[in-house]
């Protein structure tokens, strides 16, 4: 099912994010997360590209088994990075061959924090990879990214935006927005989405926060804000393993719940290929 159309009803939509594991060990755990989430009948779920596009094969492998194995309907990532046209045109056969039928274009993060280089004739930009796609008429619901608090190479937050109703015109049936934690970011932004013309759901992506030095890193590097408040919180409790994860699960739930209560048509969970804070937050959620 093309996940655009999922959107719109009375019930808030919800999917997961996974990235295919690079070990045994990291084989294992995400089985066992699977094995948790999927009992969660999540609507969706997406599989990451990785930097510089290195898990190309196992992003293509997982969420193909995530679709005929497990049952789920299924998202590929797909980025620019290093991607020239003729092997973009062979990942897509791939994913239309196994049926996958929707795929986020993203222009994706170079490895190792390097500068974003194209390939030779390949595309710079996301709107250039949805362009590409939808220049070869395939069936695919193309999803993109988006940022509530702009994204950290933009000129501007105006610029930003003007890139983004760029990508929309381009084909782009669903924006997923980067993680936040200030819920204030996601709704000026969809008000300014909106009056700049955006119509297609925009999906708010959250992030469970587990570990205090990790979401400080990822913050850092995707340049969304930890509220100070929170952020004291967190500290209070750093050397607390268990404590930081209550209060990463109990912010997520008050922040989706508000979200979902003012009209967020979804929320994308970063799992981390986690289970334990997706499950607690969802059940929560779902629970009342
Ligand atoms: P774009 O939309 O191309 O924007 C990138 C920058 O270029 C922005 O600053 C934008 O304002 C600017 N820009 C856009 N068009 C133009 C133009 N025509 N002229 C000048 N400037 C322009 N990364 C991965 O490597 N793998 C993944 O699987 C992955 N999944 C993600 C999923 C989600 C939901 C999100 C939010 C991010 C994900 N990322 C992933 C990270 C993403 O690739 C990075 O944030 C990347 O830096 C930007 O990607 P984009 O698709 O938003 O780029």
């Amino acid at each position: 099912m093309r996940i655009a159309d999922m959107y719109g009803g009375d019930d808030a939509v919800f999917s997961f994010e996974f990235f295919p594991p690079k070990t045994a060990g990291g084989e294992k755990a995400l089985r066992e997360s699977l094995r948790e989430l999927t009992s969660l009948a999540p609507d969706f779920v997406s599989v990451t590209y990785g930097a510089g596009g290195s898990t190309r094969s196992r992003t293509i492998e997982l969420v193909t088994q995530l679709k005929e194995q497990f049952g789920l309907e299924a998202m590929a990532h797909l980025t620019c990075v290093g991607a020239a046209p003729a092997e973009l045109t062979e990942t897509l056969d791939r994913l239309e061959a196994a049926g996958v039928e929707n795929v986020i274009a993203l222009r994706g993060d170079p490895p190792n924090d390097g500068p974003f280089e194209a390939a030779p004739d390949g595309p710079r930009y996301a709107s250039e990879l949805v362009r590409f796609i939808r220049g070869q008429n395939r069936p695919f619901c193309l999803a993109g990214a988006c940022y509530p608090e702009t994204h950290l190479e933009a000129e501007s937050a105006e610029a930003d935006l003007a890139h983004l109703v760029e990508k929309v015109g381009a084909g782009v049936e669903v924006l997923i927005t980067q993680l936040f934690f200030d819920n204030d970011y996601y709704f000026s932004f969809v008000d300014r989405a909106r009056a700049a013309g955006i119509d297609v759901p925009i999906v708010a992506g959250i992030m469970p926060i587990a570990n205090l030095a990790q979401i400080e890193r990822f913050t850092d590097m995707c340049g969304s804000t930890i509220p100070e408040s929170l952020h004291d919180r967190l500290r209070a409790v750093a050397d607390d393993a268990d404590a930081v994860a209550e209060l990463g699960i109990e912010q997520a739930t008050a922040q989706c719940r508000e979200l979902i209560e003012r009209g967020a048509p979804g929320v994308h969970f970063y799992t981390l290929n986690k289970s334990r804070a997706t499950r607690r937050v969802l059940e929560a959620l779902r629970g009342g």
